[in-house]
C-alpha cells in the first residue's frame, strides 16, 4: 500500500501500485501493452522504460490518481500518465475522460517517431 511520508509530505507508492497504474492506461493496438500505453491527457504514447523515478525525460511517466476529487489510494484509482501532463489534466475527476479514451482504438505512429530522435 502507498505510504504517506509525514516528513516530506509526499505519498510513496509501491511497485505493485505503479504496475496497477500502467494496467489502467489505454493500450495501443499495434504495440505491446507491456511496453507502450497511451497518455489519456495528451494522447501520445508512454514508453514503460521511460519511468520518472529513473528518467528526467520530458515524456517520463508516473502514477496519477484518476479521481483526485476523492483521492483514494487504491489500485483502481491509479493511472500511468506523462509526469509533465499532470498539470494539464482537464478535470479533477478523470473517470469519464479515461473511459472515453479506452473506447477508441489507438495506434502508435511509427512514421512520426522515425523522424524524431
Ligand atoms: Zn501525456
Amino acid at each position: 500500500m502507498a505510504n504517506i511520508n509525514e516528513q516530506t509530505q509526499t505519498v510513496e507508492f509501491e511497485i505493485a501500485e505503479f504496475e496497477a497504474a500502467w494496467e489502467n492506461a489505454p493500450i495501443l493496438e499495434n504495440k505491446s501493452k507491456d511496453e507502450y500505453r497511451l497518455c489519456y491527457i495528451c494522447k501520445f504514447p508512454i514508453g514503460k522504460k521511460n519511468f520518472s523515478e529513473i528518467s528526467n525525460d520530458e515524456f517520463a511517466w508516473t502514477l496519477d490518481l484518476i479521481n483526485a476529487k476523492k483521492p483514494k489510494l487504491e489500485n483502481e484509482n491509479y493511472v500511468a500518465v506523462h509526469k509533465n501532463c499532470i498539470p494539464q489534466r482537464p478535470k479533477q475527476d478523470s473517470r469519464r475522460q479515461l473511459k472515453f479514451t479506452w473506447a477508441y482504438k489507438w495506434f502508435y505512429d511509427e512514421e512520426y517517431y522515425k523522424n524524431k530522435k
